[in-house]
């Protein structure tokens, strides 16, 4: 009876698409992506110049910075930014190599789709390759001192190597080391670093050069009071988290008063409050003020007549890495202020950088609170440098953490690309094919290096790949990327943190395989958003799917 009748379970306007169809479309937008980012890989990468929709610029190397950028739509394309996303929170270094090997991966497996290779079959290939990818990589890796400073300086530099700022690096890895080192701390054993205890100020102007270390806490604000000293010493610091204003009642109340005296005796009464917080500020010993809420002008006054350094306003991050420098106690109440309260620091002092003021917090009782205030020529110098400097910081941090590294340039990728084609053999079936695709797939770090510096990329490859194999010795040769001959990047000193590279792997494969797994894609009807934006559309805007991200460059 039933027969002939379709059976309707989607809603109308809905779309459905199945099988190898949908592998290809989400593999083409997701290969969209990586190649989008390829041209920026290595020292001889090329920038990407970003316009948003209000017209700001950024120009910028950096994978991560690319990706959060561009508004991209593609379900599968998002895969990969998220992987980008990951990758720069977990390392801070390797997006790029993450998202172009992911892209590469999705290549080989389009062909292998293509010979009937069922994707379940790929993806376990593919799970068995990276596992026996890390291991080959573990057994590269090579142990980092955290006291080796200029070891760790040329990590940093390796991973500032494609950032248009020049002859700077070299100052900025300085910087990085030196700013890293003291905060790294070893419990059993274990070392952690918290690069938040780092604080980065921008202030365009001047040079590269001119970033400079603070051993302190730097903010971005100025005294609230001509008359008040330009700097004091042996500071006690009162971190408030209170208005030093009169307060403003919530309702609006009307008071009638008839008697002139009145007048007086009520504006009395509002500057014997202010006066009173002064009082009980003073009371416990402080000499600087950090206010995180307002301060009136009368109180700003009378702070000043006192001789004190106040701030107002100040962020609440700002006020919590105050509190942790100075081992002091932020206070909601000034009847809770005593000596016990205050924070600690040897100077106070309100200087210019460029042409604004900051306050610079200097010799603070904790010695692990450090800030860098970052120059250069132009805002978009100054947010590249920024943006190399979390690099720098970042890897610097997880070389001491795992205190493991690799040699980079390629070297790497060309050693595991043949270690896994023999590993290849020995497992046999159809896996053998998705082994191979993952061992070929590896060739496009020191192809992309290569091609990125103008040089021919398979001279390179056939050159790099027959030394590899003829010597054992020869496992650092990676891409000379002024010549394009295999040199010895560990004596090149191009070296990166195993975890740079290992979690470059094992995100690719995860997302790779992921998109693989993909054999149906239901998509809801587009709605049109409300408007001012707000939540996402149902089935998460699932639509257009198979045409490029758009946006793209
Ligand atoms: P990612 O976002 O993946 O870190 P980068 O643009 O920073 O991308 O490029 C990283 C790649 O460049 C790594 O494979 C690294 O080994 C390589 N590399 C860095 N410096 C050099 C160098 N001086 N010579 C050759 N390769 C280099
Ligand atoms: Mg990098």
């Amino acid at each position: 009876m039933m027969s002939g009748q379709p059976i309707i379970l989607l809603r109308e306007g809905s779309e459905r698409e199945t099988g190898n169809q949908v592998q290809f479309k989400n593999i083409a937008a997701a290969r969209a992506v990586a190649d989008a980012l390829r041209s920026t890989l290595g020292p001889k990468g090329v920038d990407k110049m970003l316009v948003d929709s209000l017209g700001d610029v950024v120009i910028t190397n950096d994978g991560a910075t690319i990706l959060k950028e561009i508004d991209i739509e593609h379900p599968a394309a998002k895969m990969v930014v998220e992987v980008a996303k990951t990758q720069d929170e977990e390392c801070g270094d390797g997006t790029t190599t993450a998202v172009v090997l992911a892209g590469e991966l999705l290549k080989r497996s389009e062909n292998l789709i293509a010979q009937k290779v069922h994707p379940t079959v790929i993806v376990n290939g593919f799970r068995l390759a990276s596992n026996k990818a890390i291991k080959i990589l573990e057994e590269l890796a090579m142990k980092v001192d955290p006291d080796d400073l200029d070891m760790l300086k040329d990590i940093a530099l390796t991973a500032m190597s494609g950032k248009a700022i020049g002859e700077a690096k070299n100052h900025l890895a300085d910087i990085a080391v030196k700013a890293v080192r003291p905060i790294a701390e070893e419990t059993d054993g274990k070392w952690r670093v918290d690069i938040d205890n780092i604080k980065v100020e921008k202030k365009h102007g001047g040079s590269i050069l001119d970033t400079e270390l603070i051993d302190g806490v730097i903010l971005d604000k100025e005294r609230v009071h001509p008359k008040m000293p330009k700097f004091i010493v042996d500071c006690k610091i009162a971190l408030v988290d209170f208005a030093l204003e009169v307060k403003k009642t919530e309702v609006s109340a009307e008071i009638q008063i008839k008697d002139p005296k009145l007048i007086q005796k009520f504006l009395d009464e509002e500057e014997n409050t202010l006066k009173g917080y002064v009082e009980k500020i003073k009371k416990s010993g402080a000499n600087v003020v950090f206010c995180q809420k307002g301060i009136d002008d009368l109180a700003q006054h009378y702070l000043a007549k006192e001789g004190m350094f106040a701030i107002r306003r100040a962020k609440k991050s700002d006020m919590e890495k105050l509190a942790r420098a100075t081992s002091g106690k932020i206070v909601n109440t000034l009847d809770d202020l005593t000596e016990n309260e205050l924070g600690v620091a040897k100077k106070v002092e309100e200087k210019k950088v460029g042409d604004s003021e900051f306050t610079f917090v200097t010799g603070c009782k904790k010695k692990k609170s450090l800030s860098i205030i970052v120059r250069g020529g132009t805002e978009h110098v100054v947010d590249e440098v920024e943006r190399a400097l979390h690099d720098a910081l970042k890897v610097v941090g997880v070389a001491i953490e795992e205190q493991k590294m690799v040699a980079g340039g390629g070297s790497l990728e060309i050693e595991i690309g043949l270690k896994l084609k023999k590993y290849a053999t020995t497992v046999g079936g159809r896996e053998q094919l998705a082994i191979e695709a993952f061992a070929r797939a590896m060739d496009i770090i020191p192809w992309s290096l290569s091609e990125n510096a103008g040089l021919d990329t398979i001279d390179t490859l056939i050159k790099l790949k027959s030394q590899h194999e003829i010597d054992e010795n020869n496992k650092y040769l990676g891409v000379d990327v002024f010549t394009g001959e295999p040199k010895d990047m560990l004596k090149e000193r191009v070296i990166e943190p195993l975890k740079v590279k290992r979690h470059a792997i094992l995100a690719a494969t995860d997302v790779a395989s992921m998109i693989l797994r993909i054999d149906d894609v239901i998509a809801s009807k587009k709605t049109d958003m409300p408007p001012g934006g707000g939540g996402m559309p149902p089935g998460g805007g699932m639509g257009g799917m198979g045409g490029m991200p758009p946006g793209m460059m």
